[in-house]
């Protein structure tokens, strides 16, 4: 028996649409394993394409295609290397950036992510899950990968029904992977790393930045660095900051790993070390902030809203007079509209009117499917103190 699933109207309409999505409320009728690839028919009969089910979700279908096309090996080794081919398109300055941006390259709730030789990859559904060991070699025939690490152990998966584990799938994979970024170089750890290992999302904005930065740099939320990294050489001094030792232990070592001797990374709450800062009289000729998302639920809204308010109120305070900030949300929650309102209250409320240099998002590697929002996350803002 083919497995199948039975949409509603306003199922169908928002296909229509071009959302990949089909929630549980607009399910008519199931016949299907978890995590088969199914035949959806919608309303009146009519045969839709065939879509990942979940039985767990919320989100119940993941549309793979409209229509008549099969699902067959050389369906999945296409479209596998259309999202790599693109990549290589865009010239990348790095050996680790997304080869798969799941819904954006039509390979619903799949994430991998290259680090040189090695690929990290996120199941982040019962559909992709089941999938996975049979993507997986032809993942490494269109790379060359020499090992695979499946990094399922985001929260996400348990909304699927999924457990949480990291494990070898393919070859394999070092404790710590070097990849350079642009100049930089780095040793990453893949299997504890946050996300994958680095915050891939933000290389570009990394690289915008640079052409603004000079003096002395305030990088808060820094992690591995990646901000105050890339932009010291064009700086006196730079201070990066960062609630997590580890990650503080970490940006010294990148930072001497790449003999910038003008690096000082310090452990503090962002939060209270802008306030300890402004007390102080301390200025700055630029300051990144980088926060990690505040709002990871509609509910967490008003109060993220609040926290981003008070850290961009905060910066734009110890700005100097023509210095720039680079401020970001990768609060899916919150967008790109609310966000800019949220920066110029701050800078209302900060006395320090404020252009808008550049309006920034994710990286090119993390594409945004138009229509599809859950793909759109990352905001970044350049703006410069006017006065
Ligand atoms: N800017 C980084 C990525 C930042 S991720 C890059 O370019 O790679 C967010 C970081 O914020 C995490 O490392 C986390 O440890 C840190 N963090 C979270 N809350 C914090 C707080 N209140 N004060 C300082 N750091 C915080």
């Amino acid at each position: 028996m083919i497995p199948t699933a039975v949409i509603g109207a306003r199922g169908e309409e928002r296909l229509r649409r071009g959302h990949p999505w089909i929630y549980r409320t607009d399910v008519v009728d199931v016949a299907a394993e978890p995590g088969a690839v199914v035949e959806v028919i919608g309303p009146r009969q009519r045969f839709l394409g065939h879509a990942l089910y979940s039985a767990s979700s919320q989100i119940s279908l993941r549309f793979l295609t409209h229509g008549e096309e099969e699902i067959d090996e050389s369906f999945w080794r296409t479209r596998i290397a259309t999202a790599i081919e693109f990549r290589q398109s865009l010239s990348i300055d790095a050996t680790a950036y997304r080869l798969i941006h799941a819904e954006a390259d039509l390979l619903p709730s799949l994430i991998v992510d290259r680090y040189a030789e090695i690929l990290v990859v996120q199941a982040l559904s019962q559909g992709m899950d089941r999938l996975l060991p049979t993507l997986v070699p032809w993942l490494v025939d269109s790379t060359g990968a020499s090992g695979v690490l499946a990094r399922n152990d985001p929260r996400v998966r348990q909304l699927e029904g999924l457990d949480q584990h990291v494990e070898v799938v393919y070859g394999e994979v070092p404790e710590r992977v070097e990849v350079r970024e642009g100049p930089v170089s780095y040793s990453v750890n893949p299997r504890a790393g946050q996300k994958t290992g680095l915050f891939l999302d933000q290389r570009e904005n990394r690289e915008a930045a640079v052409q603004y930065a000079r003096g002395r740099l305030l990088d808060c939320f820094s992690y591995n660095g990646g901000f105050a990294l890339r932009l010291a050489s064009r700086c006196d001094l730079v201070e990066a900051l960062d609630i997590s030792a580890e990650a503080v232990a970490r940006i010294n070592e990148n930072a001497a790993r790449n003999g910038l001797s003008n690096v000082a990374a310090r452990e503090a709450n962002v939060f209270d070390e802008l306030r300890r800062l402004e007390r102080d009289g301390q200025r700055y000729q630029m300051i990144v902030l980088d926060p990690p998302a505040f709002a990871k639920n509609k509910a967490a809204v008003p109060k993220a809203m609040a926290g981003y308010k008070e850290i961009n109120l905060r910066a734009l305070r110890l700005l100097e007079p023509g210095g720039y900030l680079v401020t970001c949300s990768c609060s899916y929650n919150i967008d790109e509209a609310t966000f800019a309102h949220i920066v110029y209250e701050a800078s209302v409320d900060a006395h320090a009117p404020v252009t808008v240099v550049e309006k920034r998002m994710q990286g090119r590697d993390h594409p945004v499917l138009l229509g599809v929002p859950e793909t759109y996350y990352l905001k970044c803002l350049i703006v410069r103190r006017v006065t």
